[in-house]
């Protein structure tokens, strides 16, 4: 890194230091601010590793700045950001849009129309987030329908039912209603008899190949102008079970010339030979297809409100030949664009998920790797996190992107001050100390409350440190809750617990833990697993608890081991 960019860092790095300070009235920590200042100067990536630690130490002197001196600070910097930052903080704005014409109705009511083909991965969180926020703004109501009626293709696990349902309430969302369509096949076949009955449905046997080329040429097939009393006897046959799949399927008759082939004559219901997994839905042959099911259901449950993808815009229109055979008003729809996620290798997608399971690659779906609800649950991450990161999307129709460093953000400020302080060293390198040091150190629970006291590490002769925090042959380095030593050779000698070469001279205030006591630890992250030695007050913490190693990050306790045992205490690491 050269001067000029050096510089520049340590600019941005202020800048940020500051923000972050004033936005949360505490003190900055370098670990928060640098996921930003990467992610707003792409220059300082390539040199990731040195931004740390040129950042270090301007950070170190805002959080000795008091608030006043840390505003006066910021105007000069960046009166702009400082001026959004409080306008963010009156925080009237929604960043959701108000839903078209309320008024029309009296209770807002959406739905959530999960396929149970799986647990819920990242991608499913966006709905129920949007839909339990618009939930209260509107006093309305939220209802989870499964659309399990493929048994085939998008084949329902039966697990994956009460997996969503839980992940709703984690959530924080209560359904008003629960609905399972494979529930309802006989209401679908009663719509299909009465659509019959409008005229509206026939039954054709045209091979699917067959049928796709006259569609494409706009010409109808010769079952189109069947009379309505054999379609009856036809679709009887199909409910009774006595075709086998691809023999027979009731359409639609919409327009044969329409301009969008996707909507000449779709398919309502179709035979399949596989068994549903639910055994009340076990003996079922003849299954609606989602556009004709999804179609009835919203309008027989009231739903207001419909939110679905950009790329479903010809569901809606399918639907509406059905609606208007029946004379329904449609509910309105908007529409969205995808959402992306950064970070994970793994791509988010239910059958993706379920191989690398199956191959062994993943342990499940709460693998720290796995873009998944259950994943950001055991890694500590509070559902409000995710909740709030999906809803600041927006409505957008184009494709967004989320950067899982907002969730991580979001969660830091919903956990940062009820977190315990823990030093954890990955990589130890053993050095002894020497001359006449305290018998111990003594950092402080949370540097923001004094009243919660402190940790006691005992020093006997040694200690360990991450190996790229040792410093060079005579150089200093301060201990955090112990005080400030110099390398000689393989020792480090005792020097002072005056804080003012940290202030003054820029002596790296780094973590570490007693050579003679130690927690093995074994951190499981998103990028594989990492094994190092906390200080033995890990001890105290149970299952559940979160903490945050200093410097390291925030990570929450799974297993703790039998204390003093030797054994690993496996913890999952949350975001720095
Ligand atoms: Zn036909």
């Amino acid at each position: 890194m050269d001067e000029a960019l050096r510089d520049r860092v340590r600019e941005t790095a202020e800048t940020h230091a500051l923000l972050n300070a004033v936005k949360h009235d505490s003190d900055p920590e370098v670990g928060a601010i640098l996921g930003p200042l990467m992610g707003e100067n792409p220059a300082f990536r390539e040199h990731g590793d040195e931004v740390a630690g040129v950042a270090a130490p301007v950070v170190a002197e805002v959080a000795e700045m008091d608030t006043a001196e840390r505003r006066d600070r910021l105007t000069e910097l960046a009166p702009d950001r400082l001026a959004a930052l409080e306008a963010d903080d009156e925080g009237d704005d929604h960043p959701l849009p108000e839903l078209p014409n309320v008024d029309d109705y009296d209770t807002v009511r959406m739905r959530a129309a999960p396929n149970p083909n799986g647990p819920w991965h990242l991608g499913h969180v966006r709905m129920p987030s949007v839909i339990g926020t618009y939930k209260s703004r509107y006093d309305g109501e939220f209802v989870v329908r499964f659309d399990d009626t493929d048994p085939e293709t998008k084949r329902p696990d039966l697990d994956a039912y009460d997996a969503i349902l839980e992940a709703i309430d984690f959530l924080g969302f209560e359904p008003d209603a629960v609905l399972r369509a494979s529930d309802r096949l006989d209401t679908y076949y009663e719509h299909a008899r009465e659509l019959i009955d409008l005229g509206g449905a026939y039954t054709c046997s045209c091979p699917a190949e067959q049928f796709r080329g006259l569609k494409a040429d706009a010409e109808a097939c010769p079952h189109r102008d069947k009379s309505p009393a054999t379609v009856h006897e036809e679709f009887d046959a199909m409910v009774a079970g006595e075709y086998d799949a691809g023999e027979m399927v009731l359409r639609v008759k919409t327009e044969i010339e329409h301009k969008n082939p996707a909507l000449r004559d779709f398919v309502a219901f179709r035979m399949i030979d596989t068994p549903h997994p639910r055994e009340a839905a076990a003996e079922y042959r003849c299954w609606p297809m989602l556009d004709f099911q999804s179609g009835i259901d919203d309008h027989l449950t009231g739903v207001t409100h419909i939110i679905r993808g950009i790329d479903l815009q010809d569901s809606a229109k399918r639907q509406q030949f059905v609606y208007d055979y029946f004379d329904w008003e449609y509910p309105e729809v908007l529409h969205w664009g995808h959402v992306q996620f950064d970070e994970y290798d793994v791509s988010v997608s239910t059958s993706r998920i379920n191989e690398l399971i199956d191959e062994g690659a993943l342990t499940g779906w709460d693998d720290p790797r796995a873009p998944t609800i259950a994943s950001l649950r055991r890694r500590g991450v509070r559902a409000q996190a995710v909740v709030d990161a999906m809803v600041d999307l927006g409505m957008s129709t184009s494709d967004v992107d989320l950067a899982m460093s907002s969730i991580y953000t979001n969660n830091r400020d919903l956990v940062d001050d009820d977190t315990d302080r823990l030093f954890l060293v990955r990589d130890g390198q053993r050095l002894s100390v020497t001359g006449d040091h305290p018998v111990a150190g003594t950092p402080p629970v949370h540097p923001d409350h004094e009243e919660r006291g402190t940790r006691e590490i005992p020093v006997d002769d040694a200690v360990l440190l991450e190996s790229e925090d040792v410093p060079a042959d005579e150089d200093r380095v301060w201990l955090k809750g112990f005080g400030c030593l110099s390398r000689d050779g393989d020792s480090l000698a005792w020097e002072s617990r005056d804080i003012d070469v940290v202030r003054e001279e820029g002596v790296p205030v780094v973590h570490w833990v007693s050579a003679a006591d130690t927690e093995p630890v074994r951190m499981r992250t998103p990028e594989g697993d990492v094994a190092g030695l906390a200080e033995t007050t890990l001890r105290e913490y149970d299952a559940d608890d979160f903490v945050q190693f200093e410097r390291v990050g925030f990570a929450r306790v799974d297993e703790p081991s039998e204390t003093g045992d030797g054994e690993e205490t496996v913890v999952y690491y949350a975001h720095s």
